[in-house]
């Protein structure tokens, strides 16, 4: 069964119904500009085929119920009872299953931005399926955020534009999820467009597509398996970080320091924040640099970027792994023009640029250097980008 199909499947079992309609929104994959989102920085992700599908269909109350494939059992509740629940203050006990609060939190971010609006904020059944692998660094938060915050818009008439859902995202996700992660996961899924990645600036929410230019080309997606967790240490961990470094500079955020600015930063700072510091700085200046080079001279011309921009994270930011670090070494030693580890860190996945006809001979190589260091397998495949939310039927 294809994965939307599953979704009306699903919608179906739950209600003995056909939904009203179906929408999906994409996970996504960054090219180049990790953990400069919450620092007010520059990324440049895009949308891959891999997506999330909400089948959804108005009820005649006023309650919302979710089900996912990916869950035991449904999960329900008034829509009106959402916002006692929401925000979940830190160290409380979630008042609804984790994977529940993303689509519920959704939920309870667009009511609050639609009040006063006049919109009809009825009662809904929600099935969810998906193929965005969940945890490998691919956003199947940001894809099953965006297929409901979608669904939700066009069902309750709020007729709120693709910024703003994503806006609403990224809020269920910090404050219902207690996610603390930055707004470029929800903006590509949202914004995302086939052949282009998004050149996004964190700051102002300016999002321009780059084409990439990829003839001859294919992205790899070298998925490791080990799965992170944002919501967890390490990651809030290297948002205090940036945060104090900043404070020390004197600036609102690092994306107000340049790379002529670093001298003085080692100066100001102990080691470990100096070293996060100059992470962000020089890899906001490689988003800027891969943009102009894809627009001068195309894709194949970006691989020195994504390398240095690789071991700015392994040794500067320290949020590789061995699995990762293992994928990015052994897929360039297989002649990939450039590779990275990708999104938050700490696991989930690696990207390789490679000739297309070199797909073959870089993943075996990949999948044996995993072998050889006693690593479970990886999940290799090739993405292309892709467009962003909408409704599908
Ligand atoms: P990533 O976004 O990299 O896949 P996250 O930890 O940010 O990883 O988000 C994964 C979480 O999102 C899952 O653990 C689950 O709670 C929720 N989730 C994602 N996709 C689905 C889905 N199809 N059904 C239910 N929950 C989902
Ligand atoms: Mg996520």
């Amino acid at each position: 069964m294809t994965t939307p199909d599953a979704a009306t499947a699903l919608f179906h079992d739950l209600t003995g119904r056909t939904p009203d309609g179906v929408w999906s929104a994409p996970g996504r994959v960054n090219l180049i500009g990790e953990h400069t989102d919450y620092n007010d920085g520059f990324v440049l992700p895009f949308a891959i085929p891999h997506r999330t599908y909400a089948a959804v269909g108005i009820r005649d109350d006023r309650r919302i119920r979710v089900a996912s494939t990916f869950a035991d059992a449904p999960v329900e509740f008034a829509l009106d009872e959402l916002a006692p629940l929401f925000p979940t203050a830190p160290g409380r006990e979630p008042a609804a299953p984790e994977w529940a609060a993303y689509p519920l939190g959704v939920a309870w971010a667009l009511q609050l931005a639609a009040t006063g609006s006049g919109a009809e904020l009825r009662g809904v059944d929600i099935a969810i399926s998906s193929d965005v692998p969940i945890g490998a660094g691919l956003s199947s938060s940001a894809a099953i955020e965006g297929a409901t915050a979608s669904a939700l818009n066009d069902l309750w008439r709020t007729g709120l534009d693709r910024t703003t859902l994503a806006g609403i995202g990224r809020r269920a996700e910090n404050e219902a999820v207690g996610a603390p992660t930055g707004i470029m996961d929800q903006m590509a899924s949202m914004l995302g467009e086939p052949d282009a990645a998004l050149f996004l600036d964190c700051r102002t929410l300016d999002a321009h597509p780059v084409s990439l230019g990829m003839a001859g080309l294919a992205l790899l997606i070298i998925d490791t398996r080990v799965s992170h967790a944002h919501s967890t240490g390490g990651y809030r961990e290297r948002r205090a970080s940036c945060e104090k470094g900043a404070a020390v500079m004197g600036v609102p955020a690092l994306r107000d320091v340049s790379v002529d600015d670093l001298p003085r930063a080692r100066e100001l700072m102990d080691d470990v924040t100096f070293r996060r510091v100059r992470h962000i700085v020089t890899e906001n200046q490689r988003v800027l640099d891969t943009v102009r080079t894809l627009r001068e001279s195309g894709a194949r011309a970006i691989g020195d970027l994504l390398v240095a921009s690789h071991a700015s994270m392994r040794d500067d930011f320290e949020i590789s792994v061995p699995e990762l670090d293992t994928a990015v070494e052994s897929a360039l030693d297989a002649g990939a023009l450039g590779a990275r580890m990708t999104g938050g860190g700490f696991g989930g996945a690696a990207i390789a640029l490679v000739e297309e006809g070199a797909v073959q001979a870089v993943s075996d190589a990949v999948t044996a250097a995993f072998a050889a260091s006693g690593f479970a397998a990886p999940h290799i495949f090739t993405v292309t980008p892709s467009a962003g939310a909408h409704r599908e039927a």
